[in-house]
């Protein structure tokens, strides 16, 4: 089984409470799909525990910003701010580590990209009919997984048209292709304040979304305690 995650924004809270849960699934293989850090207090914390998970890491928008500044500049001013503290904060290390994170990569009949196949490095969102089909364009696997919006969505291409799936379980036909956005683990927006991800067995093709609650208090705290801004913090709590 595998646990796909993402966009752990150096939430250790979330990311703990989503491998305890990994741990009751018996996960063998874990793969993240970026932005590891950016937004929480515990950037350095959150890259050592994916590491020692010997978790599979592509780069996100946050990661590559940490490790250079330049690439800050589209961003808004709050996570400006955050990605300069967390840029200050990470060890020369871990901002090594995190430089040399792939785009993307693929494994089987599955890609694993931050953004979108379509250009991972222009940071493209998929949010429109046309975006999803932009990212089935460019990808030559049938599964493909994304992070990035921070909100889960599945849209499969069956029969030559888009569908959107809105059930927690869904199986991938031998006919299917499937997009697939897991949420992420450490700064959800769609609504609801616990940590998602996905579970994907590769043999029977069926996935899995998870959400796992987490000591939301304690990472809001330590969001404050390092000065980062005050919605940071508020924004946990409301999933958003
Ligand atoms: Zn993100």
């Amino acid at each position: 089984m595998i646990a796909v995650i993402s966009d752990i924004h150096g939430n250790l809270e979330a990311l703990e409470a989503v491998l305890e849960d990994t741990r009751r699934e018996s996960v063998d293989q874990i793969i993240c799909l970026g932005d590891v850090v950016g937004y929480g207090a515990d950037p350095n914390e959150c890259l050592e525990r994916v590491r020692n998970e010997s978790v599979a890491t592509v780069l996100g928008n946050h990661d590559l910003a940490a490790c250079d500044l330049s690439q800050a500049e589209n961003f808004n001013e709050v996570a400006r701010s955050a990605i300069r503290w967390t840029s200050e904060a990470l060890t020369a290390r871990n901002r090594e580590i995190l430089a040399s994170h792939p785009y993307e990569f693929v494994e089987g009949d599955m890609r694993y990209v931050h953004a979108s196949p379509d250009d991972p490095a222009a940071w493209h969102y998929i949010l429109t009919e046309q975006e999803a089909w932009n990212a089935f364009g460019a990808c030559d696997e049938p599964i493909c997984f994304v992070g990035h919006s921070h909100v889960p969505l599945r849209v499969f291409l069956r029969g030559g048209r888009l569908e959107v799936i809105e059930d927690d379980v869904v199986d991938v036909g031998l006919d299917d292709r499937a997009l697939i956005n897991v949420g992420s683990v450490g700064q959800p927006r769609d609504g609801d304040w616990r940590a998602s991800y996905n579970l994907f067995d590769p043999v029977t093709r069926r996935i899995v979304a998870r959400r796992v609650e987490y000591d939301i208090d304690e990472a809001s705290r330590k969001i404050r305690e390092a000065g980062l801004p005050e919605i940071l913090a508020t924004r946990l709590t409301v999933g958003q």
